[in-house]
């Protein structure tokens, strides 16, 4: 197969579009389907500061590589979630990629920032680890954008994230989280980040190729406790409804922006108030990040008595 811009060797194929690319026209093409998004869907422009959030696989990377290479000013913001030779190794791949381009990375190191280690805190409360992995990353991801004055918080979901997501959010008819399913989250109160998905029309699969003819260095194991089972099943079962009838993906998820969204969000109304110990907008007196730390508190007070 030729590719159908320059009719060289065609390395990446993509069904949905019926197209195929040469690894220097592919690259193109994933950059230039970035930056419209970016516009299409008013996400930033060249004057906002845009904090990245890396976890140093292949989404985040090819996308802090993208808006580099788009000239947005960027600083990246990895988590260290205190997961054992997975998060050595996502550390690793995050500081080496900031390093090879210059570019300022902010850590923060959970174990840290009061024991919040992933595995510690699903051993001292009783939640999951991907449910407190979730509320802390959320949490962090404001704060340093908003302490740090960076008006954006971007991160790399991609299109087969985000037709996973919401095939569950449908099946359980979830209307307050459709409601606020988005690739762009306004920042409606002065301690919120606005925060945006770029790669959110891209595919796993065009990542993949992008960060692989890029050159870039990204952890390929997934995390331990990351066997979110059921998200893994809706992306199959999208695999392969995609693969019989090409376009699935992106016609649900486009088609929910266009249509669906809309309908759920007049239904639900979000009321802010203030976390009573931490300050950062909730809808409930004390935030769930600041309920997980007492509740870590807690614990480790009762281990020592
Ligand atoms: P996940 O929820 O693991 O699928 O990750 C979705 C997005 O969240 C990634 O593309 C990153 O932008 C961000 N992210 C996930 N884990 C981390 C981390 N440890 N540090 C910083 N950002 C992260
Ligand atoms: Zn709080």
């Amino acid at each position: 197969m030729k590719c159908v811009k320059c009719r060289d060797k065609a390395v990446v194929h993509i069904r949905r579009h019926n197209s195929a690319f040469c690894s220097v026209c592919f690259q193109q093409y994933f950059t230039n389907q970035v930056a419209r998004t970016i516009k299409e869907d008013r996400m930033f422009t060249h004057d906002d500061r845009v904090l990245v959030a890396v976890s140093g696989g292949k989404d985040s990377l090819a996308l802090w590589d993208v808006l580099l290479n788009l000239g947005y000013d960027t600083a990246g913001l990895h988590i260290h979630q205190g997961i054992f030779a997975y998060s050595a190794a996502s550390f690793e791949k995050t500081t080496r990629f900031a390093e090879g381009r210059g570019v300022k990375l902010i850590t923060i190191d959970l174990a840290a920032e009061g024991d919040l280690d992933i595995p510690g805190v699903a051993s001292s409360t009783r939640r999951t680890q991907c449910s407190a992995c979730g509320v802390i990353k959320r949490h962090y991801f404001n704060k340093v954008a908003v302490e740090g004055g960076f008006t954006i918080l971007a991160t790399g979901h991609n299109l087969d994230d985000e037709a996973a997501r919401l095939l569950g959010n449908v099946l359980r008819w979830q209307s307050a989280y459709l409601a606020a399913q988005s690739p762009v989250l306004e920042a409606t109160h002065p301690r919120l980040a606005k925060k945006v998905k770029p790669l959110y029309r891209l595919s796993e699969y065009e990542t993949a190729a992008y960060a692989f003819l890029r050159g870039i260095d990204y952890i390929v194991e997934e995390c331990p406790f990351s066997h979110d089972a059921i998200q893994l099943h809706y992306k199959e079962a999208l695999n392969q409804l995609e693969h019989r009838s090409p376009g699935t993906k992106q016609s649900f998820v486009q088609g929910f922006m266009r249509e669906g969204r809309k309908a759920f969000a007049a239904t639900t109304s979000v009321q802010l108030k203030v976390c009573s110990s931490c300050g950062y907008p909730t809808t409930g007196d004390v935030c769930g990040f600041c309920r997980l730390q007492q509740e870590v508190h807690k614990a480790k007070a009762g281990a020592r008595k």
